[in-house]
Parts: C-alpha cells; sequence; structure tokens
C-alpha cells in the first residue's frame, strides 16, 4: 500500500469543503437548522488547516504551522458552538473561544520545538473534543436520537487517533520529521482523522434531522395550547387500548370531562383568561394521574381520559378525585381567582367484541350528558 501524504491532504480539503457546501444548502431557508451554520464554517476552517499543514513547501513555515494550528483549533471551537446551537444553551466562553486564542500563541512560542508542539497540540485538541463530548452528554439539554451517538464516536476516535500520534511521534515509534512525509502509519492516521471527521459531520446532519422529525411528530401528535396530546393522539391510543382490552378479557374505562359554564368565563373574563383555565385544568388533571393513564384534549374544553385496566368502581373513583382536584384548584387570573368546575361522564368494565372506540366515546358523552343535565360539576356513569 502506498498512500501519499501530499495526496491525502487535497482529497480531505476537497471532501472538507464539499461538506460543507452540502450542510449550506441543507440549512438554507430552514431556521430550525440553525445549528448547521456554524458546523458549515467549522468544516470550512477544518478545510483550511489542512490546506496550511500541506502547503508548508511553498509558504513560510511559522505561517503554515501556526495557520494550520490555530484553524484546527478554531474549527474544534465551532463544532462546540454548533452543538450548543443545536441544544438551545449557551457555550461557556472560555471553553470556546480560549483554546483559539491560546492556538496563535502557544504555536509561535513552540516554533523550534518540534516534540513539545505535537504534544502540547494534541493536548490542546483533546480539551477541546472533551468540551464538546461533555456537551453531548449534558443531561439539563439532553439529546436523543441515535446522531449523537455517531457524533460522539466520531469525536472520541478523533481524540483517540491526536493521542495515539502524539505519543507514537514523542516515544519515536513514528518517525516523522514533517507531517507531509510519506509514511505508512503517518497516513493510516491521517485516514482514521478523516473518517471520523466525516463521521462527524453525517452524524451532525442526521441529529438536526432526528429533531427536525421529533418537532414535526410533536406537532402532529400534541395540543399547542396545554401540552397534552391532541384529539388524534388520544383516539389513537384508544383504538390500541381497545383492541388490547378485547384481546386479553381486560377491563378498559374511558372518561369525557367537559369544564362546566366555559362560554361564561370566556365572556366574562376573556379568551385570554379561558385559554389560562384550560391551560391550568390540564395541568391539574395530569398530575393527578398514573403513569399508565392517558389524557388528551378532545375539543375545545373537553378533555378524554383513558385508564387501562379500570372497571367502572375504580373509574368512578378516580373522576370524582379529578372533579374534586378541579374544583379546588381555582386559575389565578391577575389579581382574580376564577371558580373552575368540570362534569364527567364515565364509562367503564370490560369491552365486547361488539364494541369500539367509537361506541365508547359516545357512552361516556351521554353519562356527560346526564351530568350536565344534573346540575354539573358531577360524576356520572
Ligand atoms: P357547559 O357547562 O354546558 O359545558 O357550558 P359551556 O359554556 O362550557 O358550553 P360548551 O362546552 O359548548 O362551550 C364550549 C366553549 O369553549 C365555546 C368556545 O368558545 C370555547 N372554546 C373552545 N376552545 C377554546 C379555546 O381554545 N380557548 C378558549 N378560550 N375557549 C375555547
Ligand atoms: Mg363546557
Ligand atoms: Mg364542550
Amino acid at each position: 500500500m502506498h498512500l501519499d501524504v501530499p495526496t491525502l491532504f487535497i482529497l480531505v480539503t476537497v471532501v472538507a469543503l464539499l461538506m460543507a457546501l452540502l450542510v449550506c444548502v441543507m440549512a438554507w431557508g430552514k431556521p430550525a437548522s440553525a445549528a448547521l451554520w456554524p458546523w458549515a464554517l467549522a468544516l470550512v476552517a477544518y478545510a483550511l488547516s489542512n490546506v496550511l499543514f500541506g502547503l508548508r513547501a511553498y509558504l513560510p513555515w511559522g505561517f503554515s504551522m501556526v495557520g494550520a494550528n490555530s484553524s484546527y483549533a478554531l474549527a474544534l471551537a465551532l463544532m462546540l458552538t454548533a452543538v450548543r446551537r443545536f441544544q438551545s444553551a449557551q457555550a461557556q466562553r472560555w471553553q470556546q473561544w480560549g483554546p483559539v486564542l491560546l492556538a496563535p500563541l502557544v504555536f509561535a512560542l513552540l516554533y523550534d520545538h518540534y516534540l513539545i508542539r505535537v504534544v502540547v497540540a494534541a493536548l490542546l485538541f483533546t480539551t477541546q473534543i472533551a468540551f464538546i463530548l461533555a456537551a453531548l452528554l449534558d443531561s439539563e439539554h439532553p439529546i436523543t436520537g441515535r446522531g449523537r451517538m455517531i457524533v460522539f464516536c466520531a469525536f472520541a476516535l478523533l481524540a483517540l487517533t491526536l493521542l495515539v500520534r502524539a505519543l507514537a511521534i514523542w516515544r519515536g515509534w513514528l518517525d516523522v520529521s514533517s507531517p507531509v512525509e510519506s509514511n505508512r502509519w503517518q497516513a493510516m492516521l491521517f485516514i482514521a482523522a478523516m473518517g471520523s471527521v466525516l463521521s462527524m459531520a453525517l452524524g451532525f446532519v442526521y441529529m438536526t434531522m432526528e429533531k427536525a422529525e421529533r418537532q414535526n411528530f410533536e406537532l402532529a401528535m400534541k395540543d399547542m395550547l396545554t401540552g397534552l396530546s391532541n384529539r388524534r393522539a388520544i383516539s389513537d391510543v384508544l383504538q390500541a387500548e381497545v383492541a388490547r382490552a378485547q384481546r386479553q378479557g381486560q377491563l378498559l374505562a374511558v372518561l369525557m370531562l367537559d369544564i362546566d359554564h366555559f362560554k361564561k368565563i370566556n365572556d366574562g373574563y376573556g379568551h385570554q383568561a379561558g385559554d389560562v383555565v384550560l391551560r391550568g385544568v390540564a395541568q391539574t388533571l395530569r398530575s393527578r394521574l398514573r403513569a399508565q393513564d392517558q389524557i388528551g384534549r378532545f375539543g375545545g374544553e373537553e378533555f378524554l381520559l383513558v385508564l387501562p385496566d379500570t372497571g367502572l368502581e375504580g373509574a368512578l373513583i378516580v373522576g370524582e378525585a379529578l372533579r374534586q382536584a378541579v374544583e379546588a384548584t381555582p386559575t389565578q387570573w391577575g389579581a382574580q381567582r376564577i371558580p373552575t368546575t368540570i362534569s364527567i361522564g364515565v364509562r367503564g368494565g370490560l369491552v365486547t367484541g361488539a364494541e369500539t372506540a367509537d361506541t365508547l366515546v359516545a357512552a361516556a358523552d351521554a353519562a356527560l350528558y346526564r351530568a350536565k343535565h344534573t346540575g354539573r360539576n358531577r360524576c356520572e356513569h
């Protein structure tokens, strides 16, 4: 195998610039992909660092070496910026720009000390990578999905490559009087570094796509006002639970809840106050439910509750507890307190083969109608 290191430099530069271009095309006109911009810039800085390394024979040596190392530090700083922006978090200024400011100074001072310079460079860059790895693992701004693991492994591999290279040069295992020398080990480490940069770029793009997918899913399944499942999502849940209850002969309860005289609240306090009441009631209901219970906003001020493994008796207890909780929690609106009550219709028990999600909802609705007509602020079945 003959690997020509200058050729590799050109290859990496072209690939990094192409990736940067692709990332720009993906980010263009998409505010949700704002984190891709610093990532594209990072790839450009990485390409620049390679150009400066590669052109060391044609440029003043100090300029090439200091410039290349500083661009490398800049690329890593921009990657940290991108990860933090992805998390909607702020990177710590010293973590972000400290190494970038330090790099030109340190490398200019180490102009004549090749070995120390290699070690210092490896330590500086791995420190920067450690900041990025810590950001990826930050539990206050969690990133879910597979993209994060790809990016994490790629950065870990890059750090490992840098450290192995520094160690090999330091101990004299890797004889390189110049980083462009065509040496097989040198070339292998170079390829490992290139592979990790490519993987982290692809991983980061994937992370962005996963985030967009998740946001779309939330938009499609969540009610924006209350944060509960929307009608479609809770209907899906109900259908699945009906099928399960029928298959396994289990109990299932369905509760329909409706705020009493909500029109009066809207008319008396304004529509905005009505929205706050809706959010408050949703919060009260959700905080009182068990983990397996599901709730969704079914209509304007109607909520649908699905309680698996629950018979009529249990459902009536839950319904009564919810009714009391809402009654005991008036909504604060400025200086005023808006008293709120709900009426509840309950349908609970075994689910026969002839029943469907729709007939269960209709039964709960009929019970709700009775609750409304027998005085409201009640739970009927
Ligand atoms: P009842 O006790 O019989 O339920 O009387 P009600 O006034 O609550 O009657 P109804 O359930 O028909 O009222 C629904 C009202 O809810 C009508 C509509 O203006 C209001 N509404 C629906 N969605 C929203 C919303 O998102 N925000 C606000 N503020 N009001 C809403
Ligand atoms: Mg109502
Ligand atoms: Mg209603």
